[in-house]
């Protein structure tokens, strides 16, 4: 079993309508959307949700009135004035530290568990879907990525599958971290922009330190030729295989109004060069 992940930079750049593209392409396979933090490939492979599970992270204290003796010692403890003079704790202030429950001479303190979102298995027409949605200013989404490539993986080993084919988050923090770790190759997309030249450069950076292996897209590169040379000469000078260039092409937004992939699309320019992605990431990996 193989697995790709798809990631940039930055969000915005094509990403996810390459990850849907290769969900149509590739056969036998298991996808995972591990951009948590704003998932948007349920929009191109409309999911069937068939497993929901909650996800845990972190603790937030809590107050037993009845067991409280109201010594204040917990108050003046908290570094985070999280706690009130009333004796209840802001679950917003509360770090999930255990300090007060640890000082507390009633035991009148409680760690709850936090439910920090929850994560899905899902039937789409291409196959088995696992994602996931971080509740509303919840951290912790690398931790919720981690999870979500586990479920995939097992999903995969329980479906014999040849692939897993994940949207990775975009950036360089916590989240494409979790992304890249045991993948057989980051496929970075980026667009013909001195910015989108510099994320690259630095998403590539991160997928190396990690010893992953990198090829690179450029999206929409007739929009800016003259950069779009620039970046093939970054990746020659890098050692960095550049496996296709993307032009602009109104279809591909024109699919995604419809909630169709590229390639469900009676299309020609943009489609036929992502089929030679695939073709390419295919005969190299096999
Ligand atoms: S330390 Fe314990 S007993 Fe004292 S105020 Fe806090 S919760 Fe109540
Ligand atoms: S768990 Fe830590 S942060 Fe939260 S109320 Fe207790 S001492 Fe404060």
């Amino acid at each position: 079993m193989k697995q790709i992940v798809v990631i940039s930079g930055k969000g915005g750049t094509g990403k996810t309508i390459l990850t849907g593209a290769f969900a149509a392409l590739a056969e036998n396979k298991v996808m995972a959307d591990c951009d948590v933090d704003a998932a948007d490939l349920h929009l191109l492979l409309s999911p069937e949700i068939e497993q929901r599970h909650q996800f845990k992270s972190g603790f937030t204290a809590k107050i037993d009135k009845k067991l409280c003796k109201e010594c204040g010692r917990c108050v003046a403890a908290c570094r985070f004035n999280a706690i009130s003079e009333d004796f209840v704790v802001d679950p917003i202030s509360c770090e999930g530290c255990a300090f007060c429950k640890f000082i507390c001479p009633a035991e009148a303190v409680i760690m709850q568990e936090n439910i920090a979102g929850e994560w899905y298995i899902s039937r789409t027409r291409f196959g088995s879907l696992v994602h996931a949605k971080l509740g509303i200013a919840e951290e912790n989404s690398g931790k919720l990525v981690a999870l979500v490539r586990q479920k995939a993986k097992e999903l995969a080993q329980k479906e014999d599958a040849d692939w897993v084919i994940i949207d990775g988050a975009p950036g360089i923090g916590c989240p494409v971290i979790a992304s890249l770790s045991g993948i057989d190759c980051a496929l970075v997309v980026t667009e013909p922009t001195l910015s989108g030249l510099h994320d690259a450069d630095r998403v590539i950076k991160v997928a190396r330190h990690f010893s992953v292996p990198v090829a690179l897209v450029v999206n929409k590169f007739d929009l800016n030729t003259q950069m779009s040379e620039e970046i093939e000469s970054y990746c020659h000078k890098n050692n960095i295989e550049l496996i296709g260039k993307i032009s602009f092409d109104e279809d591909v937004v024109k699919a995604l109004v419809e909630g169709k992939t590229i390639i469900e699309y009676p299309s020609k320019g943009a489609k036929e060069q992502i089929i030679q992605i695939w073709e390419k990431l295919y005969q190299r990996m096999r």
